[in-house]
């Protein structure tokens, strides 16, 4: 394989998730903003750290317009417990000032019209948001069927040859996406990370017990 996804693939390892792991559900935030606000705080620190700086960054100010608005260092003073709180709290007010200017509003509504690759297209052009963050935002969000390809998906796509061994985790997103119907992206994704904690893990995979490896060229030689 040159770099190019076998759709064939992809779509034979879905099924075998699938039939393995079930159709996991999700039911998108109805607070499309406060996920992409609450990604940008999540980088770089835990889960519970991140979360605790989102509620105080909820409670200091009493709308949007007001955090986009206020001093930087106020901003950053409520948000300090998920470290780098300056560069954190510059990049939510210039994503803020970016959906106002461009949607007249505070608002990530008019993304849901837009492919995978134009959603993402426009989300990175946040400072501090890649693919993946911007993936995350679309399918969890949003409802755009966006294939995030985190370190567990990019590592069992190329183990399983769904994507060449040189194609890097950016530009795996659209060549996953590419090969399913849209409705299968959301599963696609949360079956690929069970698997990755569970089964397919970065250092001694359990190959033995596995679901996919009828169809693994790495199968008990990984990694
Ligand atoms: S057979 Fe091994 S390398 Fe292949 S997907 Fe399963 S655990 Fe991963």
């Amino acid at each position: 394989m040159n770099g190019v996804s076998d759709g064939e693939q992809v779509r034979r390892i879905a099924a075998a998730l699938t039939a393995w792991y079930g159709t996991p559900h999700h039911t998108p935030s109805d607070d499309p903003v406060g996920e992409l606000v609450a990604t940008i705080l999540s980088q770089s620190t835990t889960d519970l750290q991140s979360g605790r700086a989102y509620q105080a960054l909820r409670e200091a100010f009493p709308d949007w317009a007001a955090i986009q608005h206020a001093p930087i260092e106020c901003v950053a003073a409520s948000i300090r417990g998920a470290g780098l709180a300056m560069r954190k709290a510059e990049r939510i007010q210039q994503a803020l000032a970016q959906l106002h200017r461009e949607h007249g509003a505070y608002t990530l509504e008019p993304l849901r019209a837009l492919s995978p690759a134009a959603g993402r297209a426009w989300l990175t052009r946040l400072p501090g948001v890649g693919p993946k963050t911007a993936s995350c935002v679309l399918v969890f969000a949003l409802g755009v069927p966006a294939i995030p390809v985190d370190t567990h998906v990019h590592r069992i796509a190329r183990r399983t040859a769904m994507i060449g061994p040189r194609v890097g985790a950016d530009q795996a997103h659209a060549l996953l996406e590419s090969a399913l119907a849209p409705q299968q992206a959301l599963a696609f994704h949360l079956n690929l990370i069970r698997h990755g904690k569970t089964v397919c893990r970065a250092i001694r995979p359990a190959c033995n017990h596995c679901p996919l490896a009828t169809c693994c060229p790495r199968h008990g030689v990984a990694p």
